[in-house]
């Protein structure tokens, strides 16, 4: 009896302990938040500026194949009305022994396409050791859903110059994204866009889940732009093009969208690549809804 009340009065000092040493503020992002009334805040990757009202379409393939796929792609999508141009070097596979990109030289042929073409780029770095040698080439660095909780590189981005393009990872709340752009805006860099693309839930009848709500919960409660990214969130083309509406009509900042020169021919996310034709008729939709809120691409 006297053991159980002893253990019971040191577990009451030690909650209140917590209770003294640990109190929880308010918000816990404050670099990223949006203080009540402010700004958000404007985030531009070359040309493309997220967060001043236009609505920015990043499209490209899945990964860099080639010289002249990645060409191509950059001609398609910048012809169609997409600002910025997607594509990865390095890519973060599920299994070891699927193509994970063409590393540098994937890099150095999309920033070729990009030049020659005139439209900037977004790629996915994964290692901190990387960012010095791709920032020269690259217009901004993606952080890809599974690399969200990697802090020594999301620290690491605080360091660059190069704006940061934040997905949410899969399993992550709203709080844990938002604190990964925190560590990224503690470096010094709040050139920050955040990226849904798609949380687990259920069944697979859809890749994973578009999280609109949450995409325009953190659109709200920070200042930083936010974009969705229906391709990963749904693995299916012909629903890509109703959700791109859907986040044209609730406001959000932008959409990124695959799209492949010839998505049969695609080495990763063949199943959710859009031709060019198919991301004509996206933009054709997002330009419809676009011209009802007063808004342009
Ligand atoms: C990607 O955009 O290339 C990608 C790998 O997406 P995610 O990190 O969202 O899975
Ligand atoms: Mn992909």
């Amino acid at each position: 009896m006297v053991g159980a009340v002893q253990f019971l009065q040191k577990k009451l000092k030690m909650g209140q302990r917590a209770i003294e040493y640990l109190p929880e503020p308010s918000v816990d992002y404050p670099l990223v938040a949006r203080p009540e009334g402010g700004h958000r805040s404007r985030v531009a990757i070359g040309d493309a500026v997220f967060g001043d009202g236009r609505f920015i379409v990043v499209a490209g393939p899945c990964a860099v194949e080639s010289a002249e796929q990645i060409d191509r792609a950059a001609r398609a999508v910048s012809a169609l009305g997409a600002a910025v141009l997607r594509g990865g070097a390095y890519k973060p596979r599920t299994s070891p022994y699927s193509f994970r990109g063409l590393g540098r030289d994937g890099v150095e042929l999309m920033a070729e396409a990009c030049r020659r073409r005139g439209i900037p780029c977004v790629t996915e770095v994964m290692d901190p050791r990387l960012i010095d040698e791709m920032a020269p080439l690259v217009d901004a660095f993606q952080v890809g859903a599974r690399n969200m909780h990697n802090y020594d590189l999301l620290e690491a981005l605080g360091h660059t110059d190069r704006p940061v393009l934040l997905k949410r990872g899969f399993g992550a709340t709203l709080r844990e994204w938002l604190l990964a752009a925190e560590y990224v805006a503690r470096g010094g860099n709040d050139q920050i866009v955040l990226c849904e693309r798609g949380i687990r839930a259920f069944g697979d009848e859809t890749r994973f889940t578009l999280d609109v709500a949450g995409a325009l919960w953190a659109q709200q409660r920070s200042r930083l732009p936010v974009i969705v990214d229906p391709s990963h969130a749904t693995g299916q083309p012909e629903l890509i093009g109703p959700l791109c509406a859907a986040a044209v009509a609730c406001g959000l900042d932008g959409v990124m969208v695959e799209v492949h020169p010839e998505p049969a021919e695609s080495r990763s996310d063949a199943d959710q690549a859009l031709d060019p034709a198919q991301f004509e008729a996206v933009m054709a939709r997002i330009t419809t809804i676009l011209s009802v809120t007063e808004r342009t691409l």
